[in-house]
């Protein structure tokens, strides 16, 4: 919203504005094309089942009424389709697509926005009250691309801040994946390979999008998860006494933000060390995360279930322990979070490691020999 609010204040300079319409989006159309005479409509794609849907209706309804529909695509570099297996099926491995991705990338050409041509109108810009909203108290941080520099040693270090704080960003749109492309320096391959897991995530959600409710892999539908609620909730809180989850959780329900080396593991720790389904971490996540993208965390939560495509085998166990020794040494990034560790006020681990682990493969061992 304020992002949009500072375009249209810009715009306003120029004797125009942005149009915002909130609400039933047939119904918003309605209005439009009585009160503009629209002759052609532009649109950015969008993956994602529910947006799929949407806008086929919205192409329909605007098609009947002999007004022209042109689709663009902004959100990736290479739409779903457009990266395929030389048997025309979709990748379900990332290794292979990052291959091919690479092999038919041939850089970006940007665009310049043309000037003179603006709506001549400035409507009124609604408020976040208006559309049913409250402004949250947590700031969205500014992306920085010189975290790239030094991205190789510092990505997985949580106590480093060593990664871009892109994810909002590219989700809302409020920078192009080409502009950010565009800038990389020379040996950024490192990087390059995050962005391409997001176009990989992206294209698995486009061709399996029962995805979103399903296992990718259908025989893990059957996994017995314990779903134990109070241990959920003890979990979002940050409370099972492994400071590495707790750190995690806590900077998520403070920030909106969790470290992604922090994420794997307190994603492994629900679906493993508790049983929990995947889905309620999913969720979970969902409404807490800024850059909350439902292809990135729908298969990056598979993954650490080990239910996805691609995903980390069932018998890989994230020991939290071993985690926080090889990632975060120093428990700085411990400390920040959990300030009272080591005090009686801290709890002691919610469940036993080599107890949890053994409980978890005896469940995926059933799904596993079935
Ligand atoms: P950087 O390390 O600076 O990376 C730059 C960009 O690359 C990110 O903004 C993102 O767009 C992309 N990227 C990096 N890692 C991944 C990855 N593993 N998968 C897909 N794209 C990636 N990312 C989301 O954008 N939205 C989510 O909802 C999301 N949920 C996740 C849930 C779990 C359980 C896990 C393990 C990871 C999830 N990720 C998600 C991936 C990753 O954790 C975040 O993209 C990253 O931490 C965002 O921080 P950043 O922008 O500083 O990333």
């Amino acid at each position: 919203h304020s992002s949009l609010q500072a375009m249209h204040q810009k715009l306003k300079s120029h004797g125009s504005g942005i149009l915002c319409l909130h609400g039933d989006p047939i119904a918003q159309w309605k209005v439009l094309i009585h009160t503009c005479q629209v002759r052609e409509v532009y649109f950015n794609e969008d993956y994602e089942p529910a947006a799929i849907e949407r806008d086929e209706h919205i192409r329909h309804y605007l098609e009947a009424r002999n007004i022209h529909v042109h689709a663009c695509k902004d959100q990736l570099i290479f739409a779903p389709g457009e990266v395929m297996k030389s048997d025309g099926l979709p990748y379900t491995v990332f290794t292979p697509f990052k291959k091919t991705w690479l092999s038919q990338f041939q850089g970006v050409l940007s665009s310049k926005m043309s000037s003179g041509k603006f709506f001549p109108h400035t409507p009124p810009f609604p408020s976040l009250d208006v559309m049913g909203f409250e402004s949250s108290g947590i700031p969205v941080p500014k992306y920085d691309l010189s975290k790239i520099r030094d991205y190789d040693e510092k990505r997985d270090i949580p106590a480093e801040g060593g990664t871009t704080r892109l994810g909002p960003h590219l989700r809302f749109g409020t920078v192009s994946i080409r502009q950010i492309i565009e800038q990389l320096p020379p040996g950024s391959d490192v990087f390059l390979s995050e962005l391409i897991w997001r176009e990989f995530f992206m294209q698995i959600l486009y061709h399996y999008p029962h995805v979103v409710a399903r296992s990718f892999r259908e025989k893990y539908d059957n996994i017995e998860w314990r779903n134990n609620k109070d241990e959920f909730r003890t979990w979002c809180r940050g409370e099972t006494g492994y400071p590495m989850v707790d750190a995690g959780m806590r900077e998520l329900n403070a920030t909106g933000f969790m470290h992604n080396r922090v994420r794997m593991v307190t994603a492994s720790f629900l679906c493993k060390h508790l049983l929990i389904d995947w889905r309620w971490g999913e969720a979970y996540f969902a409404d807490k995360l800024l850059d909350f993208e439902l292809s990135s965390n729908n298969g990056n939560w598979q993954w650490a279930a080990g239910t996805g495509c691609d995903a980390a085998p069932y018998f890989r166990i994230f020991n939290p322990g071993s985690q926080q020794k090889k990632f975060d040494p120093d428990m700085e990034y411990i400390k920040k979070w959990v300030p009272e560790l080591g005090s009686s006020s801290y709890p002691e681990p919610m469940v036993e490691h080599a107890f949890a682990r053994q409980r978890a493969l005896s469940a995926y061992k059933i799904i596993k020999e079935n």
